[in-house]
């Protein structure tokens, strides 16, 4: 036999047709997307520049303009997970030299930090310990102290399960003629987020968290005074697939080809989108509050603490203790070999402390919080 029969005959055997296990996915993302979204992906194809595409795509702009509550022009998905449109967002944004100020208190603080650095900016940054948010007094002395061209602050840490006040940033950040940028990729679609109505400049977020579409796609959205500072760049943005002067004519009124766009994504986000609508924000920021509480209800019944103090705790993520004795990653083990529900580990300075529990979207449901902490009971009375 040669080698290529030996090869048809071991893929004809060995590897079958596709079966995965049903998972409830209640870890830091991605969520169980909605069964909508499914039916969207696998609906026909039609070119990127089709007619019905180019309206399809006007609907997203809108639907992400509402998502974000923003008039932002420029308000378009990004090819690739939520790590391309952080990146687009700084490659646009960041000239060499520029004063880039970030906040760190968590995993995705140090994302920023490396990737401003990248593209050259003068990074400065401040610290907090993990699951901890910086207040206004904070903010203002390190704008004064680092005079930024850029404060970037994540929004909604899935790494801590802490959510970063943004209210007050967006005021601070003109009065100290900086732009905002804002991780939101654990918000959006989940915790009230008012991009035009805090002043911030430019946020990013991904497609598989809140907004239950499978990862692939995310979004970028750029304010008048940030489309202002990338008009004025004296270089050219030093990443192709990403350079919003091109990307933007694409999703700008010329239409012209600069990459094609993942087509299929693009349907799976905009039913997304439109289920945010469908329920609208009010009502899905309330839901999303409502399941959190009903888990922190039922872990301190359990016996658990939250790491995070209640008034900056994201209702889309949640960061438990692990009692001393218990074996976090066996008990996450089990959680998933036996019952299909998978939760996360910690990362960082919080690795072996704490879980991460995921409410996201389609998943932030009472339904998985009571079987998810009947399971944990279990598991936990067994661990012990
Ligand atoms: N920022 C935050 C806060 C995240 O939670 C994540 C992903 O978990 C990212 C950025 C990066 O997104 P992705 O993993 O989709 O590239």
């Amino acid at each position: 036999m040669n080698r290529q029969s030996a090869d048809i005959s071991r893929f004809q055997t060995e590897i079958g047709q596709l079966d995965l296990p049903p998972r409830l996915l209640l870890g830091p993302g991605p969520s169980n997307a909605h069964p909508r979204v499914l039916q969207a992906i696998g609906m026909r194809q039609v070119g990127h520049l089709d007619p019905r595409f180019i309206e399809l795509m006007n609907e997203i702009q809108e639907l992400l303009r509402y998502t974000w509550q923003t008039e932002n022009r420029v308000t378009i998905p990004v090819s690739g997970t939520g790590s391309a449109a952080m990146e687009a967002s700084l490659a646009n944004l960041v000239e060499p030299d520029d004063v880039v100020l970030v906040g760190v208190n968590g995993y995705f603080g140090e994302r920023l930090v490396d990737m401003a650095g990248r593209y050259g900016a003068d990074v400065r940054r401040i610290d907090k310990p993990w699951g901890e948010v910086f207040d206004a007094d904070e903010l203002r002395s390190a704008l004064e102290e680092h005079r930024p061209a850029i404060l970037a602050l994540v929004h909604a840490e899935t790494s801590t399960g802490a959510r970063q006040p943004l209210e007050e940033a967006g005021k601070l950040c003109r009065e100290h003629d900086c732009l905002l940028l804002a991780d939101t990729v654990t918000s959006l679609g989940g915790v009230p987020l008012l991009i035009d109505e805090w002043g911030v400049d430019a946020a990013y977020s991904g497609s598989q968290k809140c907004l239950s579409c499978p990862p692939g796609i995310s979004m970028l959205t750029l304010s008048k005074r940030a489309m202002e500072k990338f008009d004025q760049r004296k270089t050219k943005v030093p990443n192709w697939y990403l350079d919003m002067s091109m990307v933007g004519k694409y999703w700008g009124s010329e239409r012209t080809y600069h990459h094609t766009a993942p087509i299929n994504m693009n349907y799976a986000l905009r039913e997304a989108l439109r289920l945010v609508a469908e329920e609208g924000l009010d009502a899905r920021w309330e839901r999303h509050k409502k399941n959190a509480a009903l888990l922190w209800d039922g872990l301190k019944d359990l016996g658990l603490e939250c790491h995070v103090a209640p008034e900056y705790r994201l209702p889309t993520l949640t960061t438990v203790k692990v009692p001393d004795g218990v074996d976090s990653k066996e008990v996450s083990q089990i959680l998933l070999s036996e019952y299909n529900i998978e939760i996360a580990a910690g990362l960082g300075e919080l690795a072996g402390k704490v879980w991460r529990i995921g409410l996201m979207g389609f998943n932030s449901r009472p339904e998985n919080v009571e079987l998810l902490l009947a399971t944990l009971e279990n598991v936990l009375e067994r661990n012990q």
